[in-house]
C-alpha cells in the first residue's frame, strides 16, 4: 500500500471536531463511543491514522456497507473516475444527456431481469424507493385508479430511512418505531418464514395471497427485499414466496417493487435476488454496489406498462428530478464496475466466500450466547441471545485486524469478492472473537 500522505489534522484535534460538530449513522450528538480515523484504503484494508487495539490495518469485514465488493483503490475503477474527471463531474440531466448516465441505463437493462426496460437514476438508495413508490402511485392514478396508494409489505424489512421507506421498514423493534403515529400506515404481513432452502409453507404462502387479495382495492405495490432481509435483521427466506407475490400481484392487479439495494450484484450468489425466483418485479431498486462503492448512486427500473400508464395519465410526466440525478462520474463508475464485475468469475468468488465463511463461522455455532450462525451467498451471520456490546465485540474484532459493525444482536459481514481466503479465515476469527466478547 503505497504511503499517504500525512494528514493535515492531527489525529486529536480531528477526533475532538468530529465529536463537536459531525453527526455519524444512527449517532447521538455528541458521539458516545469514539470512532476510528481512517486515512486510506486499498484492497480489502483500511489504514488507520493510528494504531486501535493494536492495529493500523483492518481487513474490511462490512464492504462499507455492502457497496465494496471489488475492494478499495482499484485501478480499474480509479481510471474510470480520473477519465470521467478530465471531461466533466457534473452537468445537469434536465434537457441534457451523456454517455455514462446511457452506457450505465442501457447496461442496467441487459443485467437485470427480462422485461425492466426504463431506468431513473438518483442519488441515494433511499430516494430511489421514494422514486419506486412514487411511479407506482402515479401508475394507479394515471389509469383512473387513485384509491390504490398503500404499500404492503412483509414485517423484518428495511428500505431506507427516508419518508416512504421508513414507513415500509418493521414497525416493531426497527429504528423506525418512533414514528408509527406520524408515517402513513402501511399494510404489512408476517416476516417470512426463516431459511433459503426451507421450501415454501403452505400456510405462509396463503397468509400473503390472502392479504393480496382482500386489499387489492386499496394497493398501489407490494414492496419487499428479495431473499434476504438486510438492516431488519439478516434474516434469509426461500425465493418461492417470490414466485408466490408475483402470481398474487398478477392475479390481483397490484404492482410488485423488488428492492435490490443490498442483495443486488451477485452478493447472494446470483447476479440479483430474483433470479433465485425466475420473477420479473413491475419495479427494482439498485444502489450500494452500483459504483463498487466509490460514490453514491441508486437506480429504479420499471417494465413498459408501468411507464406506459403514467405517461397516459391527466400528468403524463414523473415529477422527480434530483439535482444530481445521473451523476456523470458516478455513472462511468457504475459502467466500470459493472464491466469489471461481469469480467471476473464473481459466481466463484461468491461460492468460495461463502464456503470459506461457512468454515470458519462454524465454530461460533458452539460459543454460548449465540443463537444462529447462518451463510447465504458471501454474507455471514452470527445472531446472538442478547443485544451485542458494540463497543466490546468491535473491539475484539480490531484486534484481531479486522472491521465489522455489529447492530442489535448480529454480528455480520460482507467481505468484498476479492478477499483472499486467509483474509476470510481472519474475518471469520474476529467475528467469532466479537460473539465471544460482544
Ligand atoms: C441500504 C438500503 C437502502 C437505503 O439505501 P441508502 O443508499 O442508504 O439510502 C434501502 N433498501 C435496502 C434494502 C438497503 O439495504
Amino acid at each position: 500500500m503505497p504511503e499517504p500522505a500525512a494528514p493535515a489534522l492531527p489525529v486529536g484535534e480531528l477526533l475532538a471536531l468530529d465529536r463537536q460538530h459531525v453527526w455519524h449513522p444512527y449517532g447521538p450528538m455528541p458521539g458516545r463511543q469514539e470512532p476510528l480515523v481512517v486515512e486510506s484504503a486499498a484492497g480489502v484494508r483500511l489504514r488507520l491514522a493510528e494504531p486501535a487495539h493494536g492495529s493500523r490495518e483492518l481487513i474490511d469485514g462490512m464492504s462499507s456497507w455492502w457497496s465494496a465488493v471489488h475492494g478499495y483503490n482499484h485501478p480499474v475503477l480509479n481510471e474510470a473516475a480520473q477519465a470521467q474527471l478530465g471531461r466533466m463531474s457534473h452537468v445537469m440531466f434536465g434537457g441534457l444527456t451523456h454517455e455514462p448516465a446511457v452506457r450505465l441505463a442501457a447496461r442496467l437493462v441487459e443485467i437485470t431481469p427480462e422485461g425492466l426496460e426504463h431506468v431513473f437514476l438518483s442519488d441515494s438508495g433511499s430516494v430511489s424507493v421514494e422514486v419506486a413508490v412514487k411511479m407506482c402511485l402515479q401508475y394507479w392514478r394515471s389509469v383512473g385508479r387513485p384509491e390504490k396508494r398503500r404499500l404492503m409489505t412483509w414485517r423484518g424489512g428495511y428500505h431506507g430511512d427516508t419518508w416512504q421507506p421508513m414507513a415500509v421498514c418493521d414497525p416493531d423493534g426497527g429504528m423506525h418505531e418512533l414514528w408509527s403515529g406520524a408515517l402513513p400506515r402501511q399494510l404489512f404481513a408476517d416476516a417470512p418464514p426463516d431459511g433459503f432452502d426451507a421450501g415454501t409453507d403452505p400456510a405462509y404462502a396463503a397468509h400473503l395471497r390472502d392479504l393480496v387479495a382482500r386489499h387489492a382495492h386499496e394497493v398501489a405495490a407490494v414492496i419487499i427485499e428479495p431473499v434476504v432481509q438486510g438492516a431488519g435483521g439478516m434474516r434469509f427466506h426461500d425465493p418461492g414466496y417470490l414466485r408466490v407475490l408475483r402470481e398474487a400481484c398478477d392475479e390481483h392487479d397490484v404492482l410488485l417493487i423488488l428492492d435490490e439495494i443490498a442483495t443486488g450484484f451477485g452478493r447472494t450468489g446470483e447476479l440479483f435476488a430474483a433470479d433465485h425466483a425466475g420473477i420479473t418485479p413491475d419495479v427494482m431498486c439498485v444502489g450500494k454496489a452500483l459504483t463498487g462503492g466509490y460514490l453514491s448512486m441508486a437506480a429504479t427500473l420499471c417494465t413498459p406498462r408501468v411507464a406506459d400508464g403514467i405517461s397516459r395519465g391527466e400528468v403524463p410526466v414523473l415529477a422527480h428530478g434530483p439535482t444530481f440525478m445521473a451523476n456523470p462520474l458516478a455513472a462511468a463508475v457504475a459502467c466500470a464496475s459493472i464491466d469489471l464485475l461481469l469480467s471476473r468469475d464473481w459466481r466463484t468468488e461468491v461460492k468460495r466466500i461463502g464456503t470459506g465463511l461457512r468454515d470458519g463461522l462454524a465454530a461460533a455455532a458452539a460459543l454460548p450466547g449465540v443463537r444462529d450462525v447462518r451463510v447465504l451467498g458471501a454474507i455471514g451471520v452470527v445472531q446472538l441471545d442478547h443485544e451485542v456490546d458494540v463497543a466490546a465485540a468491535t473491539r475484539a474484532a480490531v484486534r484481531e485486524g479486522v472491521w465489522v459493525r455489529p447492530f442489535r444482536d448480529l454480528i455480520y459481514t460482507m467481505p468484498p469478492y476479492v478477499t483472499e481466503d486467509e483474509d476470510v479465515a481472519r474475518i471469520c476469527a474476529a467475528v467469532c472473537a466479537a460473539a465471544r466478547e460482544g
